[in-house]
């Protein structure tokens, strides 16, 4: 079953916090909403969980208006980042909690109950109590209680954002596996965490002030973002103030060849280029800066150069013998590779 927000409008004490939402996530489909915090985003799933209403705008579970129902008829499941489990229920019965507010039928539970613990990898440990177990497995139960009404919808707030770094890479790959088994399912995913959107969601929807910047595929948004915000917040990115010409662009005295699309020769735009897209040395559009900073990152060098007064970022593999600092160097990147997006507040100074 889809969810579909038409025009959703929340406001708090007359603040508006979530501005005109329209999106439309697909039955089975995994939507991250991603974006920094405040950005609205819980607001957005609370409103689909009945747990806030829209001062206009209506929200859509498959055909279902369901602006005026209250959560309890909703019939989604849902995981908040503080796991939120009833210390003194056995696991068991913590994921039967739903069931049994639904009045399910005591057989009905066992199984289900089974079931979700059996998806989640938590069968052995039904009898425990949420004190007994890790940070990770406390949110493997608020996933299993969550399953186990069977929900369409699966609402997940920051579901990883509480656990170790290692713990947040297992547990994705859980979310992914999950995500296999019960293909039916959607999933609407809120997170700040790039990374956990570009791994997890076939759709990322980037949500900044109240308002989504825009939605496409991970990979989409990272070739080819639309405005300097969703480039600098999916992917890093170089973001380099340029003007436009007829073959190209300018940046700083260089002339640059670029795809330019509709703009405007001597417009001002924005240069997006992935720091990986850029190579150390003599190329095609070439620009020559002063080494200012470089930073080992195992498999790459990531040099920071100043061209222009402006700093490129360059990841670079395999590189035997770096330049060193306060170094002049040659860098380019292939016409191709690079995105012309109009001139954005915030291009050179993340
Ligand atoms: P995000 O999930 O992107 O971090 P939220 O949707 O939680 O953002 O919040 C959006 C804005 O709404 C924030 O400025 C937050 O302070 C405000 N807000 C959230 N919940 C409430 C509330 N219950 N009362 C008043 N303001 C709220």
């Amino acid at each position: 079953m889809g969810i579909r927000f038409d025009q959703v409008t929340v406001a708090y004490d007359g603040q508006v916090v979530l501005d005109s939402l329209d999106l439309t996530v697909a039955p089975g489909e995994v939507m991250a909403l991603l974006g920094p915090s405040g950005s609205g985003k819980t607001t957005a799933l609370r409103a689909v969980a009945g747990f806030v209403r829209p001062v206009s705008g209506r929200v859509f579970l498959g055909d279902r208006d369901v602006t005026d129902l209250p959560p309890y008829r909703r019939g989604i499941g849902m995981v908040v980042q503080q796991y939120a489990l009833f210390p003194h229920l056995r696991v068991a019965d913590n994921v039967a909690f739903g069931l049994k507010a639904r009045r399910t039928p005591r057989t009905e539970i066992r199984t289900r109950v089974a079931e979700a613990l059996e998806l989640t990898g938590m069968a052995a440990y039904a009898r425990r109590h949420p004190r007994e177990l890790s940070g990770g497995q406390q949110q493997r139960v608020a996933i299993a209680r969550a399953l186990a009404i069977r929900p369409d919808v699966l609402l997940l707030d920051e579901p990883l954002s509480a656990l170790d770094a290692q713990l947040r890479s297992g547990m994705l790959a859980e979310l992914a596996r999950l995500h296999r088994e019960l293909p039916d399912v959607t999933i609407l995913y809120v997170t700040h965490d790039q990374v956990e959107a570009l791994t997890l969601a076939d759709r990322i929807a980037v949500m900044d002030k109240a308002r989504l910047r825009s939605c496409g595929t991970p990979r989409e948004l990272y070739r080819a973002p639309a405005d300097t915000f969703t480039a600098g917040f999916v992917g890093t990115a170089n973001l380099l103030p340029v003007t436009v010409t007829e073959g190209g662009v300018t940046f700083g005295g260089t002339e640059l060849k670029v795809t330019t699309g509709p703009a405007a020769s001597g417009a001002r735009a924005t240069l997006c280029v992935r720091p990986h897209l850029v190579g150390l040395g003599e190329g095609p559009n070439r620009v020559a800066g002063t080494v200012r900073e470089i930073q080992w990152r195992g498999s790459t060098h990531r040099l920071y150069v100043e061209v222009d007064g402006h700093r490129v970022m360059a990841d670079v593999r395999e590189l035997r013998d770096p330049p060193a600092l306060g170094d002049q160097v040659a860098l380019h990147f292939a016409p191709d590779d690079a995105v012309l997006l109009p001139a954005g507040a915030g291009a050179d100074d993340q």
